[in-house]
């Protein structure tokens, strides 16, 4: 027997590409959105009434780490182990893991792009996940980062794979695809987050890079560059990367911009991270890098206007803690000087664009039915979508996955 669609009807729809429909009907069949219309005066039996709500696409963050590690959550993990206690068995990570994928979900992410984990956490959730063992948002993962040698390797640890000259590059690369990555990041500049890693120059040379893309590429797969330096950012942007992780020069070179533009690669702001080392964990990293976030985020915001006047795609990128607070994200691009319109669109269609998914982040017909429904207007005010209290229904590929409705047994269609 063919399952029966869930009907959702009268709720205001944002489409995620920019449009709004006062009252809407959105039908799902299975996994799929199979029809998006104007609501109908009489609600159709079985539909579920959705009258002063707001349904838009489940949110899509495009730059996260999935870690047991919670330095930028304090609070989210467990309490620190107390003198004497013994200490915790580190398979104790992989519940951590599963908490976060719960609290992403719930908060109305439905689709992650991992572009970093230590010991391949981001690929054992995905897996979980995919074989249903947790509940959580789809992942994507790079495996691990392809960086030159650097300082940030002594730090990092086992979320990089250091590499040297354009054959050890695609060795790196093909490493990534053997491990079963999705797409491939790289460190085209050093990181803002290591006191010996200077982020201005590139960290690679041009071959270097050349041939991560090229690799990369030639496999069907996409190619993340974090860039916060114009020497770096500037070499990523001409061997033709598809995202730019932080960006936060490109301000200064408006041509790059331009070129983003026309050639569709996405900008991941990632502001949030910007504000963590320049205002929320002061005394947790060393001053000199607390002194250049402050600089950074000026950098940040000025290239957020910048990018968005010449026409650059925009995506959510957290980046940040705790798991389900992305949206915080959303309200400092408005904070910034984006419309929420086009901030949602950057937390859907946009970081949607930038997974190179064409199934997510837009609610029309043919794409999966991952939708979330809040109470309120995120139009008129963006924090609704950090508010778990107004998260009233998730969906994710056609099932009630999380929100109040849930919890409430809200879900009771007439
Ligand atoms: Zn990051």
């Amino acid at each position: 027997m063919a399952p029966s669609p869930l009907i959702l009807w009268g709720a205001r729809l944002i489409d995620g590409r920019g449009a709004v429909q006062d009252r809407a009907t959105v039908v799902i069949t299975g996994s799929t959105i199979t029809d998006v219309g104007p609501a109908q005066r009489d609600r159709p039996p079985g539909a579920i009434d959705l009258t002063g709500r707001t349904m838009l696409p489940g949110l899509v963050d495009a730059h996260v780490h999935l870690s047991s590690h919670m330095e930028r959550s304090p609070d989210f993990g467990p309490r620190e182990v107390l003198n004497g206690e013994p200490p915790r068995p580190r398979e104790l990570g992989y519940f951590i893991l599963a908490k976060a994928a719960r609290a992403l979900l719930d908060a109305g992410i439905t689709t992650v792009r991992d572009v970093g984990s230590y010991d391949d956490e981001a690929l054992a959730l995905r897996e979980a996940n995919r074989l249903g063992l947790v509940g959580g948002p789809r992942v994507l993962s790079c495996g691990r980062i392809v960086s030159a040698t650097a300082p940030g390797g002594r730090i990092f640890g086992t979320m990089y794979r250091e590499a040297d000259g354009p054959d050890e590059m695609r060795k790196a690369v093909r490493e990534q695809i053997r491990r079963g990555a999705d797409f491939i990041k790289v460190m085209a500049t050093g990181a803002r987050s290591v006191v010996d890693e200077d982020p201005e120059p590139a960290q690679l040379t041009q071959p270097e890079l050349h041939a991560v893309v090229d690799e990369a590429h030639r496999m069907g797969l996409r190619v993340a560059a974090h860039a916060e330096g114009l020497g770096g950012t500037r070499l990523a942007v001409e061997e033709g990367v598809d995202t730019i992780e932080h960006g936060l020069s490109l301000h200064r070179e408006p041509r790059l911009l331009d070129r983003m533009a026309e050639r569709g690669i996405v900008l991941v702001p990632t502001l949030t991270t910007f504000h963590d080392l320049a205002e929320r964990f002061t005394t947790d990293f060393a001053p000199k890098l607390v002194e250049q976030a402050k600089r950074q985020l000026e950098d940040a915001y000025r290239t957020l206007t910048a990018a968005a006047r010449a026409g650059v795609i925009l995506a959510m990128g957290h980046d940040s803690g705790p798991p389900g607070d992305d949206a915080v994200e959303l309200v400092r691009m408005v904070e910034g000087g984006l419309s929420p319109q086009a901030a949602i669109t950057a937390g859907t269609s946009g970081a949607a664009r930038a997974l190179g998914l064409d199934d997510a982040g837009a609610v029309t017909p043919g794409k999966r039915a991952d939708l979330l429904v809040v109470d309120g207007n995120p139009l008129d005010s963006i924090g609704i979508l950090r508010e778990r209290s107004r998260i009233w229904l998730v969906i994710k590929d056609g099932q009630p996955s999380g929100g109040r409705a849930l919890d409430a047994r809200g879900l009771q269609p007439g």
